[in-house]
């Protein structure tokens, strides 16, 4: 099972509460806005990377499918508040296949 992401990029506009640099816009710095890719993809921090997280901090608390889900949910949050298209959005149904 693996993170299901669209590359949408709307976490990556949205960093301001994170502690990601970024110029005053909420978009990362990191953020290639003509690519809509990360700069730093290999290098990127913990933050940025489900299944780091997931292990460092929230194994104990539940699996990973439930943490995949909320995740997924919180992208979609995140794509309606950019106005993306539905498209981006993964379905969280696929993690129960
Ligand atoms: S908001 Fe979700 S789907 Fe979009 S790039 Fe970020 S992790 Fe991937
Ligand atoms: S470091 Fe990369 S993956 Fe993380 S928010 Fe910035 S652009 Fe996105």
């Amino acid at each position: 099972m693996e993170f299901l992401c669209s590359q949408c990029s709307a976490c990556c506009r949205n960093i301001k509460e994170l502690g990601l640099p970024h110029n005053g816009d909420g978009v990362c710095s990191h953020l290639n806005r003509e690519t809509n890719r990360c700069s730093i993809y290999n290098t990127r921090p913990d933050l940025c990377r489900v299944d780091r997280m997931f292990e460092k901090y929230f194994k104990p608390e539940m699996s990973k499918k439930e943490f995949y889900k909320l995740n997924t949910k919180a992208c979609h949050v995140l794509i309606d508040k950019e106005g993306f298209d539905e498209s981006f959005k993964m379905d969280v149904n696929e993690y129960d296949k």
